[in-house]
């Protein structure tokens, strides 16, 4: 297994459906398709380089807004949070 799941002391933010989110580290190299994201039941981030990028385009997908971030304008608003992935098992 390359794949292992990287246990935070602080939790990361949930998604706007509020799933639990988990940070993924792939062991391989980047070019073989390693590298950090976030998925949660719903949706996942693509394979980042560091785990901070992972985690902003996490935020950015489910517009979780921290202190230091400007509110985004409103055309950004339209496309990005909509990729869900398979069924939901139940
Ligand atoms: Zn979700």
């Amino acid at each position: 297994m390359t794949q292992r799941q990287i246990t935070h002391v602080e939790a990361l933010p949930t998604c706007k459906q509020g799933h639990a989110a988990r940070h993924i580290f792939d062991a391989r190299r980047a070019g073989a398709g390693g590298g950090h994201l976030i998925e949660c039941a719903c949706s996942q981030t693509r394979k980042h380089a560091d785990f901070t990028d992972a985690l902003a385009e996490w935020k950015r997908a489910h517009r979780i807004r921290t202190p230091r971030q400007r509110p985004e304008p409103a055309s950004n608003l339209v496309q990005l949070g909509l990729r869900f992935k398979g069924g939901h098992a139940r």
